[in-house]
C-alpha cells in the first residue's frame, strides 16, 4: 500500500482547500510546500505594493459560508499583508498545517505501473509514495530570472520581486534601479516612488492599466455578505470567475459611437479588470479592441506631463487585454516627478551590469539597488521543473512543443496525476479563487468515485486530449489573444515553444464543460 492515498505539490490557495477537501473524505493526504509557510504567491511577493487585481470578497474562499462571515476584508483590492493574514487564518481554521511539510521541494515523481503508485523524492532526500499527485504549484510560482552580463559584479543590492526578503527593504533615500513594467513592476514603482531618491524604470513592453479606484468596502461588504451564495454561484458562471456585469454589455459592432464612447467611460470610471468586458467582442474584434485600447492610451497621454515621455509610456504593439492587463494606483502620474526616469530598451538596451549600476545604450546608470521585475515561466514552469516519469517519457518531453492536457486537470500517459489550473483551463485568464475552487472540488468528486467504485486508476484516453487541445487552440485562434508576444503565450522564456496556453472559450462555459464530462461518467477518462 501506498504511504498515501495523496500527495498535494504546493500550500497556497489550492493546495490548501485541497487538503480540506481530501481530509473531509477520509484520505490520508499530505502537502510538500518548497517555502517556510502558507501562502504560495502571497509568501513569496512581499515586494512594495504587492497587491491584487481581483476584489477582496471576489478573490476570496466561498466553500464555507462561516468562513465568508467571519472574515472582513478592509479595502476593494487587498494588499499582500491583507491576504497573507487571511491564508494563515484559514489554515489554522481548519488546523492544516499538520498535515503540510514546510521548506522541502519536490524534485522527482515516478509512477509505478505495477504497484498504481506515485513515488515522489524530494530535495531532502527522502521519498513517499501515493496513490494519487494533485500538483497544486501554481500558475506564477517560477520566477523568469533573464541573464544579465556583469550581475555578479554589481556592488549594491539586487533583489526579485518574487522573492522580496521577509525583513523587507530599505529604500528611503536610495538609487533603486526597476527592470520590468508589467504588474509586479508597476505596483512595486508607484511603491516606492514617493521614498527614493531617484529611479529608474526599464521597460521592454508598455503596460495598459486601469486606475484600481481603491478603498473601504465596508457598506458594499455588508450587502455582498447579507447574499453571498447567490454572489458566489453568478461569479462561477461569469466568464472571467468574477461579475463584470458582462450581460448588460453589447457587441462593438451594434453600438453607435456615443454607446462606445459612455461605455467606455463607464468602465473607466468603474476601474479594475472589468474593462476588457466592456464589449463582448473586444477580445475578437479589432475595431472593437483599437477603440479600448485607443481610450486607456488617451488616459495616459492626460496623465503624463511630458509629451515624449508619455509617447514612451503607451502601448501601441499589441491589443488590450491580450497581454495581463495592470491596475494602477498612480502608476503614470510617477513619472511626473523629476527624480524618476523612464528607459525605453528598445531604443537603448541594457548591455550590462556593472559594480555601480547599468549600462544601456551609452548611459551608465549608476544605482544603490536593482529590483528585478522579469515576470514568471507561467503555467508550465513549475511542473516542467519536477522531473515527471512515466512509462519511459517525462512529462517535460511530452510538453517540449507545449503542453497537452484534457481540461487543464490531466495528461495522457501520466495517470492519476491532477493539476490545479493547469494549462488549457482558464486559470490565469480568470479571478484564479473561482478558478481554483472549480477544480479542488473537481478532482475532489473525481477520486470519491474512484473510491466509491474500487478504482484505482484515472487517465485521459489520448484521443479526448488532442480533441481538447485543439479545441483550445481553435478558440484562442478566434481571438486576438495569441496576436501578442505575452507570457500566456510563453514569449517571456527563451527557447519556450510559443502556444496560447489558457483556455480562453471563459469560466462558465469551461463549467459547463467539465460538469457534463464529470456526469458522463468522466467521458474521455480511462477509470480502471
Ligand atoms: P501558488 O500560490 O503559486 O502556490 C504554489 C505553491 O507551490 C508555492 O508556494 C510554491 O512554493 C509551491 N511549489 C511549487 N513547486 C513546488 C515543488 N516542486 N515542491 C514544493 N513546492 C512547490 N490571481 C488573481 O486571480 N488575481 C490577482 O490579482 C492575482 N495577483 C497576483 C499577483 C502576483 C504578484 C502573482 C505572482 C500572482 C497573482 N495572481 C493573481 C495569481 C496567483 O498565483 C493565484 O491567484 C493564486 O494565489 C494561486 O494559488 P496556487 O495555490 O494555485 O499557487
Amino acid at each position: 500500500m501506498p504511504d498515501h492515498d495523496a500527495i498535494i505539490i504546493g500550500a497556497g490557495f489550492s493546495g490548501l482547500y485541497q487538503l480540506h477537501r481530501l481530509r473531509e473524505l477520509g484520505f490520508s493526504a499530505r502537502v510538500i510546500e518548497a517555502g517556510g509557510d502558507v501562502g504560495g504567491t502571497w509568501y513569496w511577493n512581499r515586494y512594495p505594493g504587492a497587491r491584487c487585481d481581483v476584489e477582496s470578497i471576489e478573490y476570496s474562499y466561498s466553500f464555507d459560508p462561516e468562513l465568508e462571515q467571519e472574515w472582513d476584508w478592509s479595502e476593494r483590492y487587498a494588499s499582500q499583508p491583507e491576504i497573507l493574514s487571511y491564508v494563515q487564518h484559514v489554515a489554522q481554521r481548519y488546523d492544516l498545517c499538520r498535515d503540510i511539510t514546510f521548506n522541502t521541494r519536490v524534485e522527482a515523481l515516478d509512477w509505478d505501473d505495477e504497484a498504481e503508485a506515485w513515488t515522489v523524492t524530494t530535495d531532502d532526500g527522502a521519498s513517499r509514495t501515493a496513490r494519487c499527485v494533485i500538483a497544486a504549484t501554481g500558475c506564477l510560482s517560477v520566477p523568469s530570472t533573464p541573464e544579465f552580463e556583469g550581475r555578479e559584479d554589481f556592488a549594491g543590492e539586487q533583489h526579485w520581486t518574487s522573492s522580496w526578503p521577509h525583513e523587507g527593504v530599505d529604500l528611503a533615500g536610495k538609487r533603486v534601479a526597476v527592470i520590468g513594467t508589467g504588474s509586479s513592476g508597476l505596483q512595486t514603482i508607484t511603491a516606492i516612488g514617493p521614498v527614493v531618491r531617484s529611479l529608474v524604470v526599464f521597460q521592454r513592453t508598455p503596460s495598459y492599466a486601469i486606475p484600481a479606484r481603491n478603498g473601504p468596502i465596508d457598506e458594499r461588504l455588508r450587502e455582498v455578505k447579507a447574499r453571498y451564495p447567490e454572489f458566489r454561484e453568478l461569479s462561477r458562471m461569469a466568464r472571467i470567475g468574477m461579475q463584470c456585469g458582462e450581460d448588460d454589455a453589447n457587441d462593438y459592432v451594434d453600438s453607435d459611437p456615443e454607446t462606445v464612447q459612455r461605455e467606455l467611460e463607464r468602465r473607466w470610471l468603474d476601474g479594475g479588470l472589468c474593462y476588457t468586458q466592456t464589449f463582448r467582442d473586444l477580445l475578437r474584434d479589432a475595431d472593437a479592441n483599437e477603440a479600448a485600447s485607443e481610450y486607456l492610451r488617451e488616459q495616459i497621454r492626460r496623465k503624463v506631463d511630458d509629451p515624449e515621455l508619455a509617447d514612451k509610456l503607451v502601448p501601441t504593439t499589441y491589443p488590450v487585454g491580450s497581454k495581463r492587463m495592470c491596475v494602477d494606483t498612480g502608476y503614470f502620474e510617477t513619472f511626473n516627478h523629476d527624480h524618476v526616469s523612464l528607459v525605453d530598451i528598445n531604443e537603448e538596451p541594457i548591455r550590462r551590469i556593472t559594480p555601480r549600476g547599468i549600462v544601456a545604450g551609452d548611459t551608465e546608470h549608476q544605482v544603490d539597488v536593482i529590483i528585478f521585475a522579469t515576470g514568471f515561466d507561467a503555467m508550465t514552469g513549475a511542473l516542467n521543473a519536477i522531473d515527471i516519469r512515466s512509462g519511459g517519457q517525462t512529462l517535460r518531453e511530452k510538453w517540449a512543443s507545449g503542453p497537452r492536457t484534457y481540461l487543464g486537470l490531466m495528461s495522457a500517459g501520466f495517470p492519476n496525476l491532477f493539476m490545479i489550473t493547469g494549462p488549457q483551463s482558464p486559470s490565469v485568464l480568470s479571478n484564479m479563487m473561482t478558478s481554483i475552487e472549480y477544480h479542488v472540488d473537481w478532482v475532489t468528486n473525481a477520486l470519491q468515485h474512484l473510491h466509491d467504485h474500487a478504482l484505482h486508476r484515472m487517465e485521459p484516453d489520448p484521443a479526448a486530449e488532442e480533441n481538447w487541445v485543439n479545441t483550445t487552440n481553435d478558440i484562442a485562434d478566434l481571438t486576438l489573444m495569441p496576436t501578442a508576444a505575452s507570457w500566456y503565450m510563453g514569449a517571456n522564456i527563451p527557447g519556450k515553444k510559443r502556444v496560447f496556453m489558457p483556455f480562453v472559450g471563459g469560466v462558465g462555459t469551461y463549467k459547463q464543460v467539465c460538469d457534463g464530462i464529470a456526469t458522463s461518467h468522466y467521458h474521455g477518462f480511462e477509470l480502471t
